[in-house]
């Protein structure tokens, strides 16, 4: 373990983490419910999640090989799917070795699979577009590519999507990327996979065969307030210390472009994080903290090391003291929304100077 004088971190709470999958697994009990762990879990250290979930779920994904390769080199074994799929022809070899599942999403994959000698024998799934418009072969494409693959890929492949609005359950829009799916899941007798956190949630029906869980997992909601069968427990703390005290007169501005002012007497505390540890820059003075049992708002411009918070009503407060910027008494949605930015932003912007603890 290196030095370490500051004590800004990221808890993580891997008890939690293993409840959240859990109960959301329960929720899609037929289907195989994937760990999403791309940019490192969410912030959250993909090797620690990684092994506390090793022995509970099948397959891990994430965004690109060189992120599942990280995992085979910290010792997981169980598959992984690479969302992205190959990022050049040699990631096909890669995937055979470490048994990866490629997604195939464009022509230039099909043509890197059919080129390869002896023919390719991993798993792969087919991206379909089905409305997002991001990734994915067209609906009027897929007879062309399926030709294009042999009786033995095609013996095991997953159809695959995305939704652009699973979490609105007002509307009509994933209902029609469903069923644009599993027309094609019909027609072709293969498995499918629709259902992200707020699918699995929010849309039953696009359980299939595989659930590609992620946000969830780390016990943040992607449906807001509604509530569920069972509360999820955020997984991440992040918390950081108390570095200075000091009172400002009425009048008083407080940190960079004197955006704030006192209107009374003020005691402000000076906290150890900043923008440079991915607390966002754009929280506006108001964004809450906790301390001591209380809420305190945030006030003046966020700096690169350090914010500001109003501790006037808030008593007993000294220098060292522990404050949570977000995790299980500050919603990372309060924080988000107080920031113009969402909840996934927050947990991947966490920065490398951060160290992830691992909950006692
Ligand atoms: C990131 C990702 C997911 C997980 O989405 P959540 O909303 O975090 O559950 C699922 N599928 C794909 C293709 C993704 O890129």
């Amino acid at each position: 373990m290196s030095y370490t004088s500051r004590l800004t971190q990221a808890i993580i709470d891997l008890d939690a983490l293993v409840k959240n999958y859990q109960y959301i697994d329960s929720l899609a009990s037929k289907s195989n419910t994937i760990a999403v762990i791309k940019a490192d879990a969410y912030g959250h250290d993909a090797n620690k999640v990684a092994h506390a979930l090793s022995a509970k779920v099948n397959s891990f994904a994430v965004g690109f090989i060189d992120e599942a390769l990280a995992l085979r080199s910290a010792g997981i074994t169980n598959t992984v799917l690479i969302l992205e799929g190959p990022f050049k022809e040699s990631d096909f070899d890669l995937a055979r070795k470490n048994n990866f599942t490629l997604m195939l999403h464009s022509e230039y994959q099909i043509q890197w699979l059919k080129s390869i000698r002896p023919e390719f024998s991993g798993d792969i799934w087919l991206k379909v577009d089905t409305g997002m418009n991001r990734l994915g072969f067209h609906l009027e494409q897929v007879d062309r590519i399926m030709a294009q693959l042999s009786i033995n890929q095609r013996k095991d492949l997953v159809l695959c999507s995305h939704f652009s609005t699973a979490e609105q359950i007002d509307n009509l829009k994933p209902v029609e990327q469903l069923a644009k799916l599993t027309q094609l899941v019909s027609k072709y007798h293969c498995k499918f996979s629709m259902a992200n956190s707020a699918g699995i949630l929010n849309w039953p029906a696009s359980h299939g065969d595989h659930t590609r869980l992620g946000l969830a997992l780390y016990g943040v909601s992607p449906i807001g307030e509604t509530p569920l069968s069972q509360p999820l427990i955020p997984v991440m703390t992040l918390q950081a210390n108390i570095i200075a005290i000091h009172t400002v007169k009425v009048g008083e501005t407080v940190g960079y472009g004197d955006t704030w002012q006192a209107e009374r007497e003020t005691i402000i505390a000076t906290v150890a994080i900043g923008y440079a540890d991915g607390y966002p820059r754009n929280a506006k003075s108001g964004t809450p903290v906790f301390l001591k049992g209380k809420v305190a708002p945030l006030v003046g411009r966020v700096s690169m090391d350090m914010i500001t918070v109003d501790i006037t009503d808030v008593e007993n407060i000294i220098i060292g003291d522990s404050v949570e910027l977000w995790g299980k008494n500050i919603s990372i949605d309060t924080v988000a929304q107080c920031s113009d930015t969402i909840n996934y932003e927050l947990l991947t912007r966490v920065s490398k100077r951060v160290p992830k603890v691992v909950a006692e």
